[in-house]
């Protein structure tokens, strides 16, 4: 069946034709992804730019216990989630057929790591900057291969940027991991199949499941879909976005002193109409973001860089 289409206003406000965002998860607690017909990613599904489908990996067991997990291979803790079952999965929602892939049995585990690093580094290489994407947002078009995202504590931390070149994809398809995570081969062999596989981490500690991991990818990914914002301009100017990614400045709303602590004065003076940002307020903010970018992540190149003067 083809994809059905929508029209929406693009961030520009100009109106635009796209794909719905098709998106399959796969875990062994679908139920987790109920919250996601809340709030504003809930609305998405009812405006009908996104189709969120939770399934149950143990519905492609056969076993009368629905395992899906077995011993390591070699000894140690835990439990490793089994290939069988994840390919069973995969190729039915990948509309894949089984087959068996040509393997270099002599690469060590060490260079396999290495292998798969090389290839999100490729993908990495690729893809443009969060900067430039966001500004070619109107001329990016939305892929037609599907994505297979499988979240990992060991794989690269998943970014702004990564969030930008996901949300022109129009299938993604996310694996939870559970246990000790997956058998390593699950993710080898779907990018020998040609399948765009990523592995992405949310941050330098280990969850229980990847079930949180993807409702956090999925909510910086759906976010940036043109017509899920209430306000587009909310996704512009924000953290991570537009010219060098810097962080946010300070943010303030009314009363102007609240228990003794005053919002700065060259705010209060600065203040226009809702929708606009003045001169002023701009210099103050730009310098502000600065700061706190070099202070908290990185040192940003262009701090000195003059501020245009409206
Ligand atoms: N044995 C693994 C290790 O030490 O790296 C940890 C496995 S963890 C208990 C089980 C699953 O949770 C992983 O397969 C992954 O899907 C998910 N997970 C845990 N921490 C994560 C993180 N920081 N980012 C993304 N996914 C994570």
């Amino acid at each position: 069946m083809p994809a059905p289409f929508s029209y929406a206003p693009r961030l520009a406000g100009v109106p635009v034709l796209w794909n719905i965002m098709k998106i399959d998860i796969v875990s062994v607690f679908p139920e987790y992804f109920e919250v996601l017909n809340l709030s504003l990613l809930g609305k998405a599904q009812e405006k009908g730019l996104v189709e969120v489908t939770a399934h149950n990996l143990r519905d492609w067991t056969h076993d009368v216990h629905h395992s899906v997990d077995d011993t390591p291979v070699g000894g140690g803790a835990g439990m490793v989630m089994k290939p069988e079952v994840w390919s069973e999965c995969l190729d039915e929602l990948l509309h894949l057929e089984p087959t068996t892939v040509t393997y270099d049995s002599t690469v060590t585990c060490d260079s396999t790591a290495d292998a798969d690093d090389t290839a999100s580094a490729d993908t990495a290489e690729s893809a443009e900057s969060a900067t430039e994407i966001a500004a070619n947002a109107d001329t990016v078009p939305a892929t037609d291969r599907p994505v297979l995202i499988f979240p990992n504590p060991s794989a690269p931390l998943f970014t702004q940027q990564d969030a930008t070149e996901l949300s022109h994809a129009n299938h993604l398809l996310f694996g939870c991991g559970r246990y000790e995570g997956y058998d390593a081969r699950i993710p080898q062999y779907y990018r020998a199949q040609g399948v765009d596989v990523r592995e992405y981490s949310i941050g330098d500690y280990v969850l229980n499941g990847g079930e949180v991991a993807v409702s956090v990818m999925l909510e910086a990914i759906t976010r940036l879909l043109p017509g899920f914002m209430g306000n587009a301009a909310s996704i512009v100017e924000e953290s991570y976005t537009g010219e060098n990614a810097l962080l946010e400045h300070r943010q303030y709303t009314k009363p102007a002193d609240w228990r003794g602590i005053k919002v700065p004065d060259v705010l209060l003076s600065a203040t226009t109409r809702r929708s606009t940002v003045s001169a002023a307020m701009r210099r103050w903010r730009r310098p502000t973001s600065c700061v706190r970018t070099s202070s908290r992540r990185w040192i940003v190149p262009s701090l000195t860089r003059p501020i245009a003067k409206r």
